[in-house]
């Protein structure tokens, strides 16, 4: 299972409608928080994200997207916690997320860990990687994208036992890809027996950006793209200023990508919940756009 939960999707400053800046990404388990602007740690008990997570990766410093995370680990430290935290973020982290962690407090009750990383790094896991880029906002500002490893084809346990494979060892050996030597003496490949390796997910978030080609490379037939879509196109000139993107430009860059799926955020306050105009420039482009609300959870399933 792949899910993201949007906690906050308003630009700036929180509104009733919106919170800033906030997604949490719940995988196998895991669960990993992008971005956490003031209030995440309300928005995350309201919408039931676990507060079990390790991980919290920034992309950039702006205030909308960063000042829950004083709040946050107050309050995981009064919760008794001692799982450590790792926060990540572009140039930078050890000062602001330093500052930010050490407010209203003596000591932290937990390990903190902060790890400064920078765009075209690739941060490697078992099945999966985190795949860190530049953005066009401000300097030193990131997005990322979560990709899942190619899995392993289908193993057929009935071919198997029909070539006469003990089930064991061997069928993990050929599941992988192995040539085995069974018991008497055959030697088997796995062609017969494993169908075609199946693509990992992949799940990119943008952060706060204009529309750039870099974007557009790593949401290479992305199964789900999280665009900044700050501003209509009657704002275009304002978002190219600000270091955003229109709705129509998020498109686009959905568009060019062969993206599956096209999520709008980082709304600004002068519009309402639903944002019509938005959802109406970006599907004249890509008709697989939504907007993206808060408490809004969209399951990212295989594709086969
Ligand atoms: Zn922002
Ligand atoms: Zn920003």
């Amino acid at each position: 299972m792949l899910s993201i939960t949007f906690l906050g999707t308003g630009a700036a400053c929180p509104s009733v409608e919106r919170n800033v800046a906030g997604l949490a990404l719940a995988r196998e388990g895991e669960t990993l928080l992008f971005d956490c602007g003031e209030g995440t740690q309300r928005q995350m008990m309201r919408y039931g994200v676990s507060f079990a997570f390790r991980e919290i990766f920034f992309t950039h410093y702006h205030a909308d997207h960063m000042l829950g995370v004083t709040g946050l680990m107050r309050t995981m430290g009064l919760q008794d916690r001692t799982l450590p935290v790792t926060l990540y973020g572009p140039r930078g982290a050890d000062r602001v997320l330093g500052a930010a962690i050490g407010l209203g407090i003596e000591r932290n009750r937990f390990p903190i860990d902060i790890k400064e990383i920078a765009a075209g790094e690739r941060i490697r896991r078992d099945d999966y990687d985190i795949v860190v880029f530049p953005a066009d906002h401000r300097a030193d500002t990131v997005g990322f994208a979560l990709v899942e490893h190619t899995r392993l084809g289908r193993f057929n346990p009935e071919r198997a036992r029909k070539l006469g494979v003990p089930e064991g060892p061997l069928w993990g050996k050929l599941h992988k890809g192995e040539t085995v030597e069974l018991p008497d003496g055959r030697r088997l490949g796995p062609e017969d027996l494993v169908g075609q390796p199946r693509r990992g997910r992949t799940v990119v978030y943008t952060g706060d950006t204009r529309p750039t080609l870099g974007v557009i490379e790593v949401a290479r037939g992305a199964d789900l793209l999280i665009h900044d879509s700050t501003f209509g196109e009657e704002e275009r000139a304002r978002a190219e200023e600000t270091g955003h993107s229109t709705a129509a430009q998020a498109a686009e860059v959905a568009r060019e990508a062969g993206a599956r799926r096209l999520v709008l955020t980082h709304i600004s306050p002068r519009y309402t919940r639903e944002a019509p105009e938005l959802l109406a420039e970006a599907k004249a482009v890509f008709p697989e756009s939504i907007v993206a609300r808060d408490g809004l959870t969209i399951d990212v399933p295989f594709v086969d």
